[in-house]
């Protein structure tokens, strides 16, 4: 698969329709895949801190999900197809595991939300099979986390939705999958609230104009010191495409 380099991260230029697709794959293969969805913030974050783009970076499949990082890709001449939005991508891939036969664990949000989450699922898809699920508050270096893991593991899930948040689940999902049997992990922050109804997804209308973050950042004001990393993105885009030009000069 073609890769695109945006500030380090070699995004899967793939649409949002093929991308369920080749994920699933993984488990056709019986080989193990990680994906993940960073957005701008992350992108940012992961320029920062070399822990969590050594996570990030592990990752099989990594699909943009945020139109900052396709302005980017347009900004530094190398433009990735779409956004893939990682509750998209989950509530897809959902449904073709409901067709394929293939089971799914949920981890992650508050207590009770990712068992919601999976009959909200399954009310939608009645042949998919919810292996099982799990709350994200457990402490993730102890004895708990090894409990967790091998809940996951005898539940014999194909998949794992590891919707811990951003990069938390990133460096969950890169220390523990060498000891997880589902073939397919997806890391998709939030999206577990949203299929259970306990958060929304922006109205079409902030969506087709690209305001999503707007609408996220009204409704929840304690994201303004993530979402401050957005600015220091764009900033460090333009850093790296000046610093791409006087490489081309030097090569000339
Ligand atoms: N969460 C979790 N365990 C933690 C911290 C957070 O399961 O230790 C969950 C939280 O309940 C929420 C999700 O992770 O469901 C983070 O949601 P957010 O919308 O912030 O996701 P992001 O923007 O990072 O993709």
């Amino acid at each position: 698969m073609k890769k695109i380099n945006i500030l380090g991260i070699p995004f899967d230029n793939i649409g949002k329709d093929e991308a369920p697709l080749i994920a699933l794959s993984s488990v056709e293969k019986k080989a193990q895949t990680l994906l993940v969805t960073p957005n701008a913030e992350i992108v940012q974050c992961c320029t920062e801190d070399e822990i969590v783009k050594t996570a990030v970076c592990s990752a099989d499949i990594i699909l943009p999900d945020g139109e900052g990082v396709i302005i980017a890709s347009k900004k530094l001449g190398t433009p990735l197809k779409e956004k893939v939005a990682g509750v998209e991508f989950g509530i897809e891939c959902a449904r073709l595991a409901a067709e394929k036969g293939y089971s799914l664990f949920l981890l992650g949000g508050k207590s009770g939300v990712a068992q919601k989450a999976g009959e909200e699922l399954k009310k939608r898809f009645p042949s998919l099979n919810i292996a099982g699920a799990h709350d994200g508050y457990f402490d993730k270096n102890g004895e708990k986390n090894e409990k967790v893991i091998s809940e996951i593991n005898s539940s014999e899930a194909d998949i794992l939705y590891v919707c811990l948040g951003a990069p938390a689940q990133e460096k969950w999902a890169y220390a523990n999958k060498n000891k997880l049997k589902p073939k397919l992990i997806c890391c998709l922050g939030g999206s577990l609230d949203i299929y259970a109804g306990n958060a929304k997804r922006a109205p079409g209308i902030f969506i087709k104009l690209k305001l999503e973050w707007f609408w996220r950042l009204l409704r929840e004001p304690y994201r303004l010191p993530r979402m401050m990393r957005l600015p220091k993105f764009f900033r460090t885009v333009k850093k790296y495409k000046k610093s791409q030009k006087r490489g081309i000069k030097n090569e000339s």
